[in-house]
């Protein structure tokens, strides 16, 4: 008898025919024996629904009421899946975040978990229950709901997975695993049979949202055997894991982009020891997370300076410079573009091998498609292009690391 987490995403229970499927696909593990807890997603679209609701009511409502508010959707699906999985005869039981007793910090809208009791869901395991536990959601010391950020059903589905030392976390979605890219960008794109959790967190980080980053650092972090496959097909996924596979190590194991980017810039900033820290301490003083930074050569006593922000935080981190121009001095001036995206390779390949970035920057060159910022690490090198050549830029590289699949 083994213990399985199984996580469906919105799309896999989206209408009452798919909820009424993984309730078929859950009976069947359960008639096989297995012992099985299910964390479902609002059904799709509905978050986001919820968040528009909200901000009709509010500009900026407080993130305390959001969570109150976008913790509904998962409730939903709970109580109409453990009904359809009553209706083929299976014991089930629903729990919410706070029900289980999933502990998370105070954080709203973006909580972090410390800690799961397991007793409700072991005395249900153990009377040949299906456990069935909202994604998403927790509840802080002080019993608030708290939510864990967009896409935390993965998180909520491998913390569960720690907590009861399952034998696999098994997250079911729209596609069958993890592609060498967005396979809805890519047609070419080629499911992988495996990934490392570094390379895993790399592409999550960098935008590929088939898994919360924070679902990749849980399960690397607990040793939870993770896999991601589709709600919708039999396969065997992909196994996100420790080893490299030794067969077909490519250089480069995916591409990951991000659409959410913005670019600042401050021209004719005087070059002194104390500017940097002058102009991203008051943004970091708004909360405003900054990514790529690049700061140019001085040629006259004044530098470039420019950093890249989340597409949302925009407006602010503009305003926020705005009002550092005067404390900078003279000519300082501004330009902001908000219709940019980062693209990244990721590969820890990249490691044992030179020639990579400059196969990666030909490639682009040869499109005809401007590089306006570069950042590398060990196993990953990111560029800022603009927003229309996204889709041109990806298909070129995906081609270049020979990374299609032979019969699309
Ligand atoms: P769910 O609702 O099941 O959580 P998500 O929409 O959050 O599903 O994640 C699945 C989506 O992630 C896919 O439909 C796909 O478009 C996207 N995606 C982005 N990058 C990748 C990738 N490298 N491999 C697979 N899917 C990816
Ligand atoms: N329903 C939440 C969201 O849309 C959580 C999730 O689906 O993982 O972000
Ligand atoms: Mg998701």
């Amino acid at each position: 008898m083994a213990l399985y987490v199984y996580k469906f995403g919105g799309t896999s229970v989206g209408t009452v025919e798919r909820i009424k499927a993984v309730a078929e696909k859950v009976k069947k593990s359960h008639d096989a024996g297995d012992q099985i807890v299910v964390v479902v997603s609002a059904m799709s679209g509905e978050t986001n629904r919820l968040v528009a609701l909200a901000k009709e009511m509010q500009v900026q409502p407080t993130d305390r009421e959001l969570d109150v508010l976008l913790s509904t959707g998962e409730q939903v699906t709970i109580a109409l899946l453990s009904m359809a999985l009553h209706n083929v005869g299976v014991d089930a039981r629903s729990y919410t975040g706070a029900q289980v007793k999933i502990l998370t910090d105070s954080a709203h809208t973006k909580a972090r978990i410390r800690e799961i009791d397991e007793a409700n869901m072991r005395a249900d395991l153990d009377a040949g229950r299906v456990v069935v536990v909202a994604g998403f959601q927790g509840v802080d010391e002080q019993g608030n709901i708290t939510t864990l950020g967009r896409g935390g059903s993965d998180t909520t589905g491998v913390a569960l997975a720690a907590a009861l030392k399952a034998d696999e976390c098994h997250i079911y979605t729209d596609v069958d695993g993890v592609y060498t890219t967005d396979p809805r960008v890519v047609p070419k794109a080629r499911r992988l049979e495996q990934i490392t959790f570094e390379e895993m967190l790399e592409m999550a980080s960098l935008g590929s949202k088939v898994l919360q980053i924070r679902s990749v650092e849980f399960a690397g972090k607990y040793n939870v055997k993770l896999r991601v496959l589709s709600s919708f097909m039999e396969g065997n996924g992909t196994l996100i894991t420790y080893e490299e596979s030794e067969m077909e190590r490519a250089l480069i194991s995916g591409i990951a982009f991000n659409r959410d980017e913005a670019k600042l810039t401050l021209t004719g900033v005087p070059d002194l020891p104390g500017v940097a820290s002058k102009i991203l301490g008051p943004v970091a003083a708004e909360n405003i997370e900054v990514d790529m930074i690049v700061q140019n050569i001085s040629a006259h006593g004044t530098t470039d300076f420019t950093f890249t922000v989340n597409r949302n935080d925009f407006a602010r981190a503009k305003s926020v410079l705005e009002g550092l121009r005067n404390e900078l001095g003279g000519n300082t001036q501004i330009i902001g573009d908000n219709s940019i995206v980062k693209v990244s390779i990721v590969g820890v390949g990249m490691r044992s091998h030179a020639g990579i970035a400059s196969t990666m920057f030909k490639t682009l060159a040869d499109e005809g498609i401007n590089i306006q910022m570069i950042s590398t690490s060990e196993i990953k090198i990111s560029v800022v292009v603009d927003e229309k050549y996204l889709e041109l830029a990806v298909r070129a590289l995906h081609k270049a690391f020979d990374l299609d699949q032979e019969t699309a």
